[in-house]
């Protein structure tokens, strides 16, 4: 159980020095209780205290890492139940999973098609992000014969090797141990096997069995034997048992301090129907899984479950905001049109790819209006007629723009008369309602 500012606090010198950049001991007890200092900052503390604290301020759900370099993926170290209580901290992998029953050719496309999953999306690049091999074909030798063209066609990409017989795991292991992929497929029947093996090459052990129960008894025995960095499957067969166990999971780490299932969890969304896989797979990102086994990855599909984590994952009390600028867009004279919107970053990024589209050189004046949306600025008085005027006078970025004209979004038509009367000289356009309005617009007034 995470312990409290004050219990915290009696470890502490109490000398109340500031060394740690707080006023008081107590202070810096509150922001360690609340996760936001780290008990470094203290240069007296105790070698003790530091150990007692070390403990209660790990993240309740274990930290660990599959893969290697830019593309390894980080699961665990969440610290809420849910996302308005501060932020989930490692958003759910993705992994498409392959049977090594396919043709090397249908494999190779497969692995590439992982490979070539990212899209960039709000600013942020999100992507398929590993790929699971499962063992299916009864012959070891086949088996780490795909792994290593699985790993080959995707270099970088995590790996998963998917596969409850612990002989041919530990051949796929032994040549594809330096990507340090996630050896999934511990069970009640080869624990001993799996966990020595995992014990050997350094990996994360993925432990299988038929409810939670089982589960718990088989991390215990990996953890034993010298594993500590495990995930759990508890093989929920539903969409309703995803939620039901891994909820459960998350509630005992987090609120009973419950170490024996303080690990990350891994589902098996694999379906025969894609639209079934689809939703099932959506829910497991939304509750709670940090891997998420897909055997698809279309692009609508990867699109869906991409927004679905991004949304989740992103900080709620920081808003997505660009910078205040004037974004030039395809190298627009300086008679182009000027646009002016919020510094949201979906806005930005919705209107910004409109122009581009529109293919007419533009600029897009973005205003800084603390990454709220243009209503929604509008309504909380940053979005007016004396600050877009003030912005315009003052701001950086028009001294390029010789036709005095500004457009502004449809939404906020009712701002034109003002602007007229702030910005004198100028003429104010109303633009579009919605973002995709814009192409035809531009489009018109460049014919
Ligand atoms: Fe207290 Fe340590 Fe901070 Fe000094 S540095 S105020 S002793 S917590």
């Amino acid at each position: 159980m995470a312990m409290t500012g004050v219990e915290i606090f009696k470890l502490l010198p109490k000398t109340n020095c500031k060394k740690c950049g707080f006023p008081t001991c107590l202070a810096f007890a509150m922001k360690l209780a609340q996760r936001q200092a780290d008990i470094s900052a203290c240069p007296d503390v105790s070698e003790e205290a530091k150990a007692t604290l070390g403990e209660a301020s790990a993240p309740p759900i274990r930290g660990m890492k599959i893969g290697t370099g830019e593309k390894a993926v980080k699961m665990g170290e969440e610290n809420v139940m849910f996302r308005h209580e501060k932020r989930f901290v490692n958003p759910c992998v993705l992994a498409l999973n392959v049977q090594d029953s396919l043709s090397d050719d249908e494999l190779g496309g497969r692995a590439a098609e992982v490979a070539a999953s990212e899209i960039d999306r709000v600013g942020q690049r999100l992507r398929v992000d590993a790929l699971s091999i499962e063992f299916v074909s009864g012959d070891a030798a086949r088996y780490a014969a795909v792994v290593k063209l699985a790993a080959d066609k995707a270099p970088d990409t995590a790996l998963i090797l998917n596969c409850t017989d612990a002989g041919a795991a530990k051949a796929a292991a032994e040549a594809v141990a330096a990507r340090k992929p996630l050896l999934y497929g511990a069970t009640a029947a080869n624990i001993d096997d799996m966990a020595a093996l995992a014990k050997e090459h350094g990996l994360i052990l993925g432990v299988r069995g038929e409810g939670l129960d089982e589960v718990v008894d088989l991390t215990a025995k990996a953890k034993a034997a010298g594993v500590n960095d495990l995930v759990m499957d508890g093989s929920p067969k539903t969409a309703r048992e995803i939620i039901e166990q891994n909820t459960q999971v998350r509630r005992s780490a987090i609120k009973k301090g419950d170490k024996a299932v303080g690990y990350p969890v891994i589902t098996n969304c694999v379906r025969e129907d894609t639209m079934v896989e689809t939703a099932v797979a959506a829910v497991a990102v939304a509750k709670y899984s940090a891997i998420v086994l897909i055997s698809h990855a279309e692009k609508w599909k990867n699109l869906a479950l991409f927004t679905l984590r991004q949304n989740l994952y992103t900080d709620p009390q920081v808003p997505m905001q660009v910078p205040q600028k004037v974004y030039e867009i395809a190298d627009p004279a300086g008679d182009a049109p000027l646009m002016i919107t919020t510094n949201f970053s979906l806005t930005y990024f919705i209107v910004a790819g409109e122009v581009e589209n529109a293919k007419v050189p533009a600029r897009l004046a973005v205003m800084d209006c603390e990454g709220l949306s243009v209503l929604t600025a509008w309504a909380a008085g940053k979005f007016t007629a004396n600050k877009i005027a003030q912005y315009i006078n003052e701001g950086e970025g028009f001294d390029k723009v010789t036709n005095k004209e500004l457009i502004i979004p449809g939404q906020v038509a009712i701002l034109s008369g003002a602007l007229e009367d702030k910005l004198p000289g100028w003429k104010i356009t109303v633009g579009p309602r919605e973002a995709n309005g814009i192409p035809a617009f531009l489009k018109g007034r460049a014919a």
